[in-house]
């Protein structure tokens, strides 16, 4: 294992520009903080918004409980921990939620297999342009639906996937989901994909290989000059109450590689489940190791999405146990 881990290092240490000191064998961490930024600036936004990403239950003695204003709208499952159908409770809505194949996870190096032979991972259509994109307030985050004409439709190969799957949405939450090393981020956002097979996302969900899901964690800018880093913040304050949608016009149309930028960075994979209820256990997850950056002002406008569990929503499920599966690296 600690050979594999010291070619590990190697071979990631090649990939990115900044070199991974001896003292990082174990802590493997400090990896995740070269991106596009000088490391000690980064170190310390990562600081600085780590108090407000780590556990829910340590995010509950920040946030005033009096802030927390429900809406009266009838939903079924809640992230906090009090209601009835809090996380822990979601096997009553959905059995599947008790299951042991459950997300997100704790991932991390050190528990990982790296795969060496791998076909790459592409993302066919990354350039293409939409003809229209739908945001809706899905309950304090927004998910956004894409159409495409049909030959420009983005596809995901490659990788751990056996075979194409289509673009179907993405959608962000606040608090990361999975964690690494460790660590939770200030928000992941969810590329979902569905199995090429099936006509449609909602025939594919409950099928076996059914989805396919790209998972990037943000950390935040400290820096306040910076306004816009992600064009596809720019239209929340169009849904801020539940349920509402817009339709982005035409010149506010943008293409995938405008999220992802790129699909060459290193990732984990594993198999697993969607992390709302119904849970199914359907997804096989892609959670890239480079985390990506937001500024302060695109985290306020997150914020001030109201839905499920009101206002200044946590909407991040809690790691559950990974049980008998692997994870791999690639
Ligand atoms: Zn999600």
């Amino acid at each position: 294992m600690r050979k594999i881990t010291a070619c590990l290092l190697t071979i990631l240490g090649a990939i990115t520009p900044t070199a991974i000191s001896d003292s990082a064998t174990r802590n493997f961490g400090s990896y995740y903080y070269v991106s596009h930024y000088d490391d000690q600036s980064h170190q310390q936004d990562y600081n600085y918004y780590n108090v407000v990403t780590k556990e829910p239950s340590k995010l509950e003695q920040i946030v005033e409980p009096k802030t927390w204003n429900r809406p009266a709208s009838n939903y079924t499952f809640s992230y906090l921990e009090e209601d009835e159908f809090g996380p822990s409770n979601w096997g009553a809505l959905s059995p599947s939620c008790n299951g042991l194949y459950q997300s997100p996870v704790s991932l991390a190096v050190n528990r990982s297999l790296f795969v060496r032979k791998k076909r790459p991972l592409e993302l066919w259509g990354l350039q293409s342009r939409p003809t229209r994109i739908t945001l809706v307030n899905e309950g304090g985050s927004a998910a956004y639906f894409f159409d495409y004409r049909k030959a420009d439709h983005p596809r995901l190969r490659g990788g751990p996937l056996k075979v194409d799957y289509m673009f179907y949405q993405f959608h962000y939450h606040l608090g990361s989901e999975h964690s690494l090393e460790g660590q939770r981020s200030t928000s992941e956002l969810h590329l979902v994909f569905y199995n090429s097979l099936y006509e449609s996302y909602e025939s594919a969900q409950n099928q076996a290989d059914g989805i396919a899901v790209i998972a990037l964690l943000y950390d935040v800018l400290k820096k306040d000059r910076i306004d816009t880093l992600n064009k596809w913040t720019r239209y929340l304050s169009k849904v801020i109450e539940e349920d509402h949608e817009y339709s982005i016009p035409n010149y506010g149309l943008f293409s995938l590689s405008d999220v992802t930028q790129t699909t060459t960075w290193p990732y984990f994979s594993y198999e697993g489940s969607l992390t709302t209820p119904p849970c199914s256990e359907t997804v096989q997850w892609i959670v890239v190791t480079q985390r990506m950056m937001m500024t302060k002002s695109e985290l306020k406008k997150m914020r001030q999405l109201k839905g499920r569990g009101g206002e200044w929503v946590l909407n991040s499920r809690p790691n559950q146990a990974l049980n008998f599966r692997r994870v791999f690296l690639y």
